[in-house]
C-alpha cells in the first residue's frame, strides 16, 4: 500500500544519494588532475611549440602559416585522470581566391561534417601559384598530403635527441600514428602526447582540421572534418557560468568512466559535450545536488541515441556524431551503457 511506495521512494532516494556521493568523491579521486601535474604537462607542450617555431621558421621562412598554438582540453580544464595529451594546431593560410570549401553533403560521399577544399581558377593561377599546391591531389587539397609535408619535417629532419637533450625531455615522433604525433616524457614515469592537427580557417570561420575519416579512409581521403569544439566547449562552459551548474563536472566525470573502462573508449569528448548540450535543451536542473540524476539521465540519452544510431550536433544538426562508428561498435556501446543504468555505481570501480 501507500507505506510501501513510500519506503521504496525512500530507498530509492538513499540509492541516489550514494551515487551522488560517490560520483563526487570519484570526481575528486579519479577525475580531477591535480594543478601542479597539469601545469608540468602545459610547460612541456609548450617547450616543444617554441622550438618547433623556431625551426619552421628558420628552416621554411615561406611557408604560409599563421603562428601555430596549443589546445584540447589541457587548456581548458576538460582533461581528466591523467595530463597526458594535447593538440598543436598549424594554421595554414589560403588564397581566398585560389581555394573554396564544399560541404561533404553536396559530394557523392555525402558526409556532412566534412568538407572539400577545391582549388579554383586554375587557368589564370596555374600549379604552384598557391604554396599549397603541392598538397593538391585531384583539384583538391588532401589533409593527407599536408600531414605528409609535416611528418616529413618533424619525423625526418628534426634533431628530436638532441632538442629533448636541451629541454631535459625524451621526444620521439609516434610511429606509425593515426596524425602526427610526438610523444615527450617529461618526467620519468610522465608522458605526454602531442597531436599535430593543420587547421584551415575558412572566410565564414568554418574550422577545418586534417583529421581522417576514421571509416573507409580511401574514399574519404581528401576530406577535412570541420571542428565545432571551441563553439561547443564554450557554450557547454557559457551555460554553467549562467546557472552556476555541474555540466562540465558531469562532462569530465563521465569522459573519465570511459577513458577507464576499454568498453567505452570509443565514445569520445565531442559526443559527449554534444550529448550534454542537446540534454540541456530538455533539462533545467543543473545544480551540484542534481549531478546523480543528470550523469544518469546523460547514460540514458546517450542509449536512446545509440538506439537510433545517430547524435546530432547540437551546432549543427544534419551532422552526425556516430557517423564513423560501425554498427557492431554501435550496438556495443549501446549494450555496455544499457546494462550500466541498472549498476551505475560499477562504472565508478573500474
Ligand atoms: P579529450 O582529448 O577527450 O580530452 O578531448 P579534447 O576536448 O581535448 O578534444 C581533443 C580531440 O578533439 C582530438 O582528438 C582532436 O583531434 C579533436 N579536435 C577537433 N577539433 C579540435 C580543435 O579545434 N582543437 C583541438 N585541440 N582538438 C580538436
Amino acid at each position: 500500500g501507500g507505506c510501501g511506495a513510500t519506503q521504496s521512494s525512500l530507498m530509492r532516494a538513499r540509492m541516489r544519494l550514494s551515487l551522488q556521493e560517490r560520483l563526487w568523491e570519484f570526481y575528486q579521486t579519479r577525475v580531477n588532475i591535480p594543478a601542479e601535474e597539469q601545469a608540468m604537462a602545459r610547460r612541456a607542450a609548450l617547450d616543444i611549440c617554441a622550438e618547433l617555431r623556431v625551426f619552421l621558421h628558420a628552416k621554411l621562412p615561406d611557408m604560409p602559416l599563421r603562428e601555430m598554438y596549443l589546445s584540447g582540453s589541457l587548456y581548458d580544464d576538460l582533461q581528466v585522470v591523467t595530463a597526458d595529451h594535447a593538440q598543436l594546431m598549424v594554421p595554414l593560410i589560403l588564397e581566398k581566391n585560389l581555394w573554396s570549401s564544399i560541404p561533404g553533403e553536396d559530394t557523392i560521399m555525402n558526409v556532412p561534417g566534412f568538407w572539400l577544399v577545391r582549388r579554383e581558377n586554375l587557368e589564370y593561377f596555374p600549379r604552384s601559384s598557391s604554396y599549397w599546391d603541392r598538397c593538391m591531389v585531384g583539384g583538391y587539397l588532401s589533409p593527407k598530403s599536408v600531414l605528409e609535408v609535416f611528418e616529413k619535417l618533424v619525423a625526418g629532419s628534426i634533431n628530436w635527441p638532441a632538442i629533448g637533450s636541451v629541454l631535459d625531455y625524451v621526444i620521439r615522433p609516434v610511429v606509425p600514428s593515426e596524425t602526427l604525433t610526438l610523444e615527450v616524457q617529461y618526467e620519468t614515469d610522465r608522458k605526454l602526447y602531442v597531436d599535430f592537427l593543420p587547421l584551415l580557417v575558412m572566410e565564414d570561420g568554418t574550422s577545418l582540421i586534417a583529421k581522417p575519416h576514421r571509416l573507409s579512409a580511401e574514399r574519404n581521403e581528401n576530406l577535412w572534418r570541420q571542428s565545432f569544439r571551441v563553439a561547443e566547449t564554450a557554450r557547454l562552459r557559457a551555460l554553467d557560468q549562467e546557472d552556476g551548474g555541474c555540466r562540465c563536472t558531469c562532462l569530465k566525470v563521465t569522459k573519465a568512466v570511459c577513458k577507464l573502462s576499454p568498453a567505452l573508449h570509443r565514445l569520445n569528448s565531442s559526443q559527449l559535450t554534444n550529448t550534454i548540450l542537446l540534454l540541456s535543451e530538455k533539462e533545467g536542473d543543473w545544480t551540484q545536488e542534481a549531478l546523480a540524476d543528470r550523469f544518469l539521465q546523460l547514460l540514458r540519452a546517450l542509449v536512446g541515441h545509440l538506439e537510433a544510431g545517430r547524435l546530432p550536433c547540437a551546432l549543427g544538426p544534419k551532422v552526425n556524431l556516430f557517423c564513423e562508428l560501425t554498427e557492431q561498435e554501435v550496438d556495443e556501446l549501446g549494450y555496455t551503457l544499457y546494462c550500466a543504468l541498472s549498476d551505475p555505481e560499477g562504472l565508478l570501480r573500474t
